[in-house]
């Protein structure tokens, strides 16, 4: 997998109803990142990943791929092979009757032989624990195995950034954790794995990048817990605290008697390491 670089200057979205969606938004991603877009809704997030896949135009600043500016159908078509957008209702993306069939569009689509498609399909299948599906009809699916699908329906493209719009909305906690796995994964192995989410319990476990959206603009692009640890940043985009940093920000001050908040607390063990020591 080459370098690939996401890198957006400056750049502004208006929808043609006037909706001004992102202001003077400047990002880069990188392969092998984990990164959460957390906001509260109409934040931009979606818009922000309909961007990146060509969806919808900048109005304003610049989207380089590669160094080269995306626009026109080569670059477009670049673009849509290297970064796969999985929707947040598995719904809205799968269109076949099986399941080999669903995620065979995207490799059919480059202009691969027969073989290659198979090969490549068990493959993508292989990565989401889905090849043992790959006869079954997608409408038989439990809500799980469509997710599972539509990350496959990306990954038979081999994509260098993968983004996942939302992916814990409509799941169970284990499925959750599954996607979560599925997502390590992919990073693991080189992916930049993007995904949008307003829950920042999810985000902690999650990321090892925040960008915090609000209102169009990013007001928080970091380490998560210089994130999360900021009641007015999180406040101000309508954000809450992870419960973790709750925890520990309520015992810090009402256990043991701190006045301020100076805790460094984004996961149990942090958490706990951090109350052995101060006891
Ligand atoms: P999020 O994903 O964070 O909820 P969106 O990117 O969907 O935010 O929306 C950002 C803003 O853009 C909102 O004010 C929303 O109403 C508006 N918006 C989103 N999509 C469209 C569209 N297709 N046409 C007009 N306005 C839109």
């Amino acid at each position: 997998m080459g370098e690939h670089r996401i890198q957006l200057s400056d750049v502004a979205v208006r929808y043609d109803n006037g909706c001004e969606a992102l202001r003077g938004v400047s990002l880069e991603f990188t392969p092998g990142e984990k990164v959460c877009l957390v906001g509260e809704n109409g934040a931009g997030k979606s818009t922000i990943f309909s961007l990146l896949v060509g969806l919808v135009k900048p109005s304003s600043g610049t989207y380089l791929f590669d160094g080269s500016k995306v626009s026109g159908s080569k670059m477009l078509k670049t673009v849509r092979k290297e970064i796969g957008l999985v929707f947040q209702e598995p719904e809205v993306q799968l269109v076949a009757n099986t399941v080999f069939d669903e995620v065979s569009y995207g490799a059919i689509n480059l202009g691969y032989s027969d073989d290659e498609v198979a090969h490549r399909v068990m493959g993508a299948l292989e990565k989401t624990g889905t090849s043992p599906l790959a006869q079954q009809a997608v409408h038989r699916l439990s809500g799980g195995q469509k997710k599972r699908v539509t990350i496959s329906d990306v990954l038979v493209c081999d994509p260098s950034f993968v983004l996942m719009d939302e992916p814990n909305a409509s799941l169970d906690p284990e499925r959750v954790s599954e996607v979560l796995g599925i997502a390590d994964t992919l990073a693991e192995n080189g992916v930049g794995v993007i995904v949008s989410t307003h829950d920042v319990d999810f985000a902690l476990e999650f990321a090892n990048r925040i960008i915090i959206l609000s209102k169009g603009r990013v007001c928080f692009d970091g380490e998560p817990h210089d994130a999360f640890r900021n009641r007015e940043l999180l406040r101000s985009a309508g954000l809450r605290e992870p419960f973790v940093v709750e925890f520990a920000r309520r015992y810090a001050e009402e256990v043991l008697g701190y006045e301020d908040d100076t805790i460094s607390a984004c996961d149990i063990d942090g958490l706990l390491e951090w109350i052995v020591k101060t006891r």
